[in-house]
């Protein structure tokens, strides 16, 4: 068969109805409602059938209809209002404005962006994470640059054969049918960017802008008549395809993503970025074409990896080790090797993705190693993802203690005018949902009474029981059942019962079908005379993954039981739309991965922002924000090996939660009918959890703790013809090959006797050979604390010893006081970690010294 040529033909607007054009080219409309109400005026039957999208409904509308529209005043007058509004939200100072010192600009890379349900170039978390990340920062007034790739086929649409098995579609995409512009230069021709592959092909891109709010996004689209059709099929499709094509999208990602850049910067007149933002391993090629630019300014790789480091963050997002993007080491040389590459040495560039050792496989290329060692600044997604990944990546810093190595972690947030419901927004909304201004809002929900607050949650519930009718309808009629035979489908779900909502990707951790376990136990609980419960369940297996789509048809086959089926619903192709919907009209949403393999999570967030009470693994973002009385933790069966027996408990604690504590509650009603204790939690998630789990929270973290040191690192190495970087480089080399030669010779503590107690200090002595350091070179610490079963210190502090002595041997001996300042068993030992007022963590180097023998390491009990 032949490939359909498609194309949209735009409609030309009256003048009158010309900014019309404007509010559909921003995608701020898929975060704010009176936009979306606009458009629905314009033709409500037309916005219905294009399924709210605003560029379709402009192919759609007659012409009559749009000369009626030109001399409606009214029309008119709101019309001018909303673009006014836009305007404003464009220009006006936000809360980036009353910064100082902040990065002029930040680019921001990311394979997947989940902008809006009408722009599907997202696969699950990490777009949508990325596309919160943008509409935050337009909220904000950050001055980011956004990064990716344009699909032509998007992630794929999702079906289910009559027995239950995923189908994949790929609908073929139309830049000109999406929110999208061409990037053009001064002359009008499109502005392109060209990647060399295999040392010989081109690859070229065009750059089309999808504007969020104040944001550009660009995205690089390969699908051109300038390509040969291999180079041209780079950008088809989101996850496909194998490792091959997966590399020509990371370096046209990366390497091109960065030109892409340039080029916007140049015609556009924006500030170049100060720093660069690698959203997960897939982008990290972008370091090595910046160490390029330098490069080919002269830097040496050594001296240009230094400034690039400095302005580069990294943001690691799984701890799934499959997860991780690892490459044939040879593939990535045949890449950086040749006359496209002429001032880098490949040897560099596959030291940088080399896994280190014990464990690593060297004929391995990982792009997680390399993502790290190419950004001074890394961070994990929530705290408890921030420490596995130390212990991941701990053999990047050997030596150092866990809590030590330069990982740190920054919660995700999900962006609340994207997520909550207008209901809610118009109840307690305000700046403090986007993060500008005035945090303290959230007292609006005090405000509420119950009666009020259970209106709202009825009425969310309702709207989810009726949009799963309708899309349960479609999805039989697609599995060939006819019309006729649907009748049930209309009684389906009651909006009265208990919702329980589960929708995500379906990897083998999120355990989709641990609900199935024990499944009399969960018909019970659905068909409970009294207390029952009902489940909308969505989600996508990736197309590679069998035993996802076995998961899926297990669901399915439960699902379509008769005597369940009108309280257990699948429905089919997860997306945007299907998730705004849920995550609103759930009382419940469940989550129920094996820890600590989810990352952060954020469904249940976006559940929490409308009064939805998670109930899940303590695992991601719940770790850390469960309280007790905001929904509830099942407990998991961590230390159990046996994976059946851990999910045979989890399960087992998953029922008994529901039946004896989620269940009565919500049919807890007082006289007037309402579950005050229901909604006691309700009004407490809203309240506790509301301002934590916001983009605008996490984009705030991001720029206070992330930006704007890179951007302050970035300069200081920059400054005078890079002279830091030139410097510190040097430096780095010189410590590198002197450090054999630093040892802690002896240590001693005095001054404790032989009962230490609590309050005692302790005065520490310690000789050092420096060997061809000197003493600026390096720091010297007493590290003290609580000493653990493995004699290892738990949460150590330190403290620096200052130097008394230097002998000409270069044997230093140094000295300070420890405070012995807990009770139980203490200790402590010296050592010498390398020190440069531009290091950003003492463990960066990798670099250590401690005595050869834990004998410093003097245990003393304290009472
Ligand atoms: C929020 C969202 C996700 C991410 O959900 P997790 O709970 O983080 O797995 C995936 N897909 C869609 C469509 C979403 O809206």
């Amino acid at each position: 068969m032949r490939a359909i040529r498609r194309f949209t033909v735009r409609t030309s607007l009256p003048p009158q109805l010309a900014p019309l054009a404007e509010l559909v080219r921003n995608l701020r409309w898929s975060w704010h409602p009176e936009t979306l109400d606009l458009f629905a005026d314009v033709d409500r039957e037309a916005w219905e059938r294009v399924g709210h999208d605003p560029v379709a409904l402009l192919g759609a509308v007659e012409t009559g209809r749009l000369l009626e529209l030109a001399a409606d005043r009214r029309f008119l007058r709101r019309l001018a209002d909303a673009a006014d509004d836009l305007r404003e939200y464009l220009t006006a100072p936000r809360w980036y404005q009353s910064l100082e010192d902040a990065p002029r600009a930040i680019a921001y890379f990311s394979p997947e962006y989940g902008i809006a349900a009408a722009l599907p170039q997202y696969s699950g978390g990490l777009g949508i994470l990325a596309g919160d990340h943008l509409k935050a920062a337009s909220d904000l007034g950050v001055p980011i640059i956004g990064v990716g790739l344009l699909y032509r086929h998007g992630y794929f649409t999702q079906s289910l054969s009559p027995d239950g098995w995923q189908l994949e579609h790929y609908p073929s995409l139309d830049p000109g049918g999406l929110p999208l512009t061409l990037l053009r230069e001064a002359d009008g021709t499109p502005a392109t960017v060209c990647v060399t592959l295999d040392g010989a092909q081109p690859l070229r891109a065009r750059i089309w802008v999808a504007q969020v709010g104040r944001v550009p996004l660009l995205l690089l689209d390969s699908g051109i008549a300038e390509n040969d059709p291999m180079a041209r099929d780079v950008t088809d499709r989101l996850y496909g395809g194998g490792s091959d094509h997966r590399l020509r999208q990371e370096l046209l990602l990366g390497v091109g993503g960065v030109r892409a850049v340039r080029a916007y910067c140049r015609i556009t007149g924006h500030p170049e970025p100060e720093v660069f933002h690698t959203n997960e391993g897939h982008a990290g090629f972008l370091g090595l074409e910046r160490i390029r630019e330098l490069t080919e300014a002269r830097l040496s790789f050594a001296e240009a990896l230094e400034a690039v480091r400095a302005g580069t963050v990294f943001t690691t997002h799984t701890p799934v080790p499959a997860g991780i993007d690892r490459f044939p080491a040879d593939m990535i040389a045949r890449q950086f090797s040749g006359s496209a590459w002429p001032t880098v040495d490949v040897a560099n560039v596959l030291e940088l993705g080399a896994e280190p050792g014990p464990g690593g496989d060297p004929s391995v290329f990982n792009m997680a190693v390399m993502g790290m060692r190419l950004a001074q600044r890394v961070n994990g997604v929530s705290r408890l993802h921030g420490e596995v990944s130390r212990a991941m990546f701990r053999g990047l810093w050997p030596g150092f203690d866990l809590d030590e190595l330069p990982i740190g972690s920054i919660t995700n947030g999900v962006h609340a005018p994207t997520w909550m419901a207008r209901e809610l927004l118009e109840l307690i909304g305000g700046d403090h949902l986007t993060g500008v201004g005035d945090e303290r809002g959230w007292e609006r929900v005090d405000r509420l009474s119950d009666a009020d607050l259970w209106a709202v949650r009825c009425r969310l519930r309702t709207r989810l029981v009726a949009e799963t009718r309708k899309r349960l309808k479609r999805a039989w009629l697609r599995r060939g059942a006819a019309e006729a035979e649907l009748g049930w489908v209309d009684q389906v779900l009651d909006p009265e019962v208990l919702t329980i909502g589960f929708a995500r990707r379906v990897p083998a951790y999120k355990r989709l079908t641990l609900m199935l376990r024990d499944p009399e136990r969960l018909t019970a609980l659905l068909l409970h005379p009294d207390r029952p419960v009902q489940i909308v369940i969505a989600g996508k297996a990736h197309p590679a993954d069998e035993g996802g789509k076995r998961l899926i048809q297990q669901i399915v086959r439960f699902a379509d039981q008769e005597r369940v089926r009108h309280r257990i619903v699948f429905l089919p192709d997860y997306d945007m739309a299907l998730a705004q919907v849920l995550v609103a009209g759930a009382d419940v949403w469940m989550n129920n991965p094996l820890r600590p393999l989810e990352a952060c999570g954020t469904s249940g967030m976006k559940a929490a922002l409308n009064g939805g009470l998670n109930l899940s693994i303590r695992d991601g973002w719940w770790d850390e924000w469960f309280d007790g009385a905001n929904g509830w933790a099942i407990p998991s069966a961590e230390g159990v090996a046996d994976p059946d027996r851990r999910d045979e408990l989890e399960a087992a604690a998953l029922y008994d939660l529901l039946e004896r504590e989620v269940t009565p509650r919500f049919y807890d009603r007082t006289a007037d009918g309402l579950p005050r204790r229901w909604l006691e939690m309700v009004r407490h998630t809203l309240r506790s959890l509301g301002p934590k789990v916001l983009a605008g929270r996490m984009l705030k973290e991001y720029v206070l703790d992330l930006y704007t040191p890179a951007a302050k690192a970035a300069r200081e190495f920059a400054a005078d013809d890079h002279r830091n970087a030139k410097r510190f480089a040097a430096w780095k080399v010189r410590v590198s090959r002197a450090w054999p030669g630093v040892r802690v010779e002896h240590v001693e503590g005095s001054g404790a006797g032989d009962t230490p107690e609590l309050g005692t200090r302790l005065k520490i002595t310690a000789t050092v050979a420096l060997g061809e350091l000197s003493p600026e070179d390096v720091e010297v610490q007493a590290v003290y604390g609580r000493v653990g079963a493995h004699d290892e210190l738990i949460r150590p502090d330190h403290v620096t010893l200052t130097m008394e002595t230097i002998h000409d041997d270069g044997r230093a001996r140094y000295a300070g006081v420890i405070p012995l300042d807990r009770t139980g068993a203490f200790g402590y030992t010296v050592r010498v970690v390398p020190s440069h007022p531009l290091l950003a963590a003492p463990a960066e180097l990798g670099l250590i010294a401690v005595p050869e023998e834990p004998a410093g390491m003097t245990n003393g009990t304290l009472r």
